[in-house]
This record gives C-alpha cells, structure tokens and sequence, in this order.
C-alpha cells in the first residue's frame, strides 16, 4: 500500500517536473518569438521540423499557443526552375521591402533535404546581402513531414515568423513538382519567375503551373536579353489570357525584371499590392486563408492516420503486402482490412 503510494508521489513529482520544463521552454520561445529574437525564431523552425516525439509535442504546444498572433503578414510564393534566378532576384526584391521599412523573411524549401539530408542550396553562399540586413531573416526550410502533409513544417515556420513581426514572407521552391503545388496552397500571391529562351517561348511550360500563378516575372531582361524578355512577356501575357478567368477574379500579370540592372522590383512589389487590394475587397483574400487552414488540417489529417496504420499494423501491412503481389487480395480490398483492424 505504502509503496503504491509512493510511486504514485513520484509519478505526480516527474508529471509536474515535465510540466515546470515545458512550461520555461514554452515561455522561452514565446518570449522569445514576441520580441523578435533572431536566434529563438531559428531555434522555433528547429523545434517544429524535429521528428522526436517530445519536440512534436512542445512545437505543438508553441503552435497553439500563437496562433491568435499569426495571419498578419504577406505571403508570397515564388517559383521558378532552378539557373531561372530566384535566389538573386529575392535578394534585390527583399532589400527593396527593408527600404520600405518593411521586415521580409525568405523561407526556401529545398526539396533534396528531405531525402538525402544533405541540402542542394547550402553549398552556395546565398543572398548574402540580405542576410545581412537587419530587417531580413532568411532560413532553408526542409520539406519534412514532421507536422503533417508535405508541408506542414513550411507552414508552421510562416506563422512563427509571423508573430517575430515579419510583414512579408517570401516562400521560395525550387523546381517544378509536389513542393510547388504545396506552396500554393500556402501562400497569398504565387509568382513564377521564367527565363526568357530561344525559339518557342511557351515550350516546356506546364498549362498547370501557368494556372496556379498570380503574377510572372521574366529574369536577366538587361543586355541583349531585353528584346527577348518583352518578347517572351506578351507570349506569356498572351497565353495567361487563354487561361479562364481564376475563381480571384484576378488576371495574373507578366512583367519584366532584372536582379542586375534592379528593374521590375517595384513593379513586382505593385503588382503583389494591387492584387491584395483587389483580393481584399472581393472576399477572396480570407476565403483562401480560410481554404487554406482546412486543407492543411486535411492533410495533416491524412498524415496522422497514415502514421498511426503503419505504427499499429507493421506485421499486418507486411503480411498482406504478400497477398497484393500474390494476388489473394485486391489492394483496395487489403486497405479496408487494414482499416477495419485499427484500433482507436
Ligand atoms: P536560382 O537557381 O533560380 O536561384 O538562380 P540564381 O539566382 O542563382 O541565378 C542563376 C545565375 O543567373 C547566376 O549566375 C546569376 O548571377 C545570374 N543572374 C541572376 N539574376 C540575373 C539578372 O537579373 N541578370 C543577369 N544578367 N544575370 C542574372
């Protein structure tokens, strides 16, 4: 009896240790995150993209524990394939909001990190004048799954941003595939930036990403690459009018810019601006947010079930995978079997 006691004393005295931790490294963060540490915003991204089960639970924490101070910012997607010259054309665009007496954070979700754990971007000294503008706060963000769907991380990292007091938040992808359409979904104002080529203009241009944007930029329009470049923007321009008109109302814009001669930045600035106004004043800003929060709740709705089938039923799946490849079962039938012995 005496000893049962005990260990329920000593269970309570662990509990409440926990909870004391916690509570100093919630409040540590926050603090932190409200008086715009640099260091402690890095430190939340690592805590979000962390896969340990007691960070997963403390970012949570963190996450909820914001929310009411996220939303703010502008979010603004920016494509393009990689040479196109996005990393260039963010610092200049990015010096160009801290000029307004703005605080821009570039948030750049670097696809091969999430394989090989090594980076594609970090062998290259990137945007390094804006990393040193006090205003500015740049950070590669891996496309992990740490907080549900291929995004989750990403997303999380915008709204600490947020309450850091970052008024823009530029989002950049590389390349073209499942890290693209996520940042779409995530973002208010999606920007593809493309290299004016030789020949056919529209040539290797996916109708579905052409559709997905909100504006375009052509790259490097300076030196013998002008003509070319306001060629390509009334191809463009041109083929974007084919498009129906988007469910914003909005016909996206194609502009010319160049990260050299520093033209086109403050028309791509202008042009974000004007499609906020015209996004703000037509409903569709907040239905998007709004779009955009339930469908991460859905994928990340996706993502835990998937998580808990693969933890419960690891001798299950790897029986029936038997039966798929010897065809006793159908793959659809064996997914329902699944299912129907999952416990909740
Ligand atoms: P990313 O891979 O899309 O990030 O492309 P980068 O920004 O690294 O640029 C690729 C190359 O194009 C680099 O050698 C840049 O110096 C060059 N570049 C980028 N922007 C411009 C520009 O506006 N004009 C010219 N002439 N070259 C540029």
């Amino acid at each position: 009896m005496l000893s049962l006691n005990l260990e329920i004393l000593m269970e309570f005295i662990v509990y409440f240790q926990n909870l004391t931790i916690m509570n100093v490294d919630l409040t540590y963060y926050k603090e932190g995150l409200i008086r715009s540490d640099r260091i402690i915003l890095g430190q939340a991204i690592t805590l979000i993209e962390s896969d340990l089960v007691e960070d997963r639970r403390l970012a949570d924490e963190l996450i909820e524990n914001i929310l009411p101070k996220t939303g703010s910012s502008i979010r603004v997607g920016v494509t393009g394939a990689p040479g196109a010259g996005k990393s260039t054309f963010i610092e200049v665009f990015g010096k160009y909001i801290t000029s307004l007496g703005k605080k821009v954070a570039v948030l750049t979700i670097d696809p091969s990190s999430q394989k090989t754990r090594g980076s594609i971007l970090g062998d290259k000294t990137r945007m390094e004048e804006l990393s040193r503008d006090s205003l500015a706060f740049i950070r590669p963000t891996a496309a992990g799954s740490a907080a549900g769907g291929v995004s989750g991380s990403t997303r999380e990292a915008i709204l600490l941003c947020e309450v850091a007091g970052y008024e823009v938040i530029i989002v950049e992808t590389v390349g073209v595939g499942q890290s693209q359409v996520g940042v779409r979904g995530m973002v208010d104002f999606f920007l593809l930036l493309m290299l004016a080529g030789a020949g056919d203009e529209l040539q290797g241009i996916k109708k579905g990403i052409m559709e997905m944007v909100d504006g375009m930029a052509i790259t490097k329009a300076d030196g013998d690459n002008v003509a070319k470049a306001n060629h390509a923007r009334a191809d463009y321009q041109n083929a974007l009018h084919l498009f129906q008109t988007s469910e914003s109302g909005w016909v996206p814009r194609v502009i010319t810019t160049s990260a050299v001669a520093k033209t086109g930045i403050k028309e791509t600035w202008d042009m974000i601006e004007s499609f906020l106004r015209h996004s703000a004043n037509n409903g569709f800003f907040e239905r998007q947010r709004n779009q955009q929060q339930l469908s991460w709740f859905y994928s990340a709705l996706d993502s835990t079930i998937r998580d808990k089938i693969i933890r419960q039923s690891k001798d299950a799946l790897a029986s029936i995978e038997k039966r798929i490849l010897s065809h006793q079962i159908s793959p659809a039938r064996a997914a329902q079997h699944i299912l129907e012995n999952l416990t909740f």
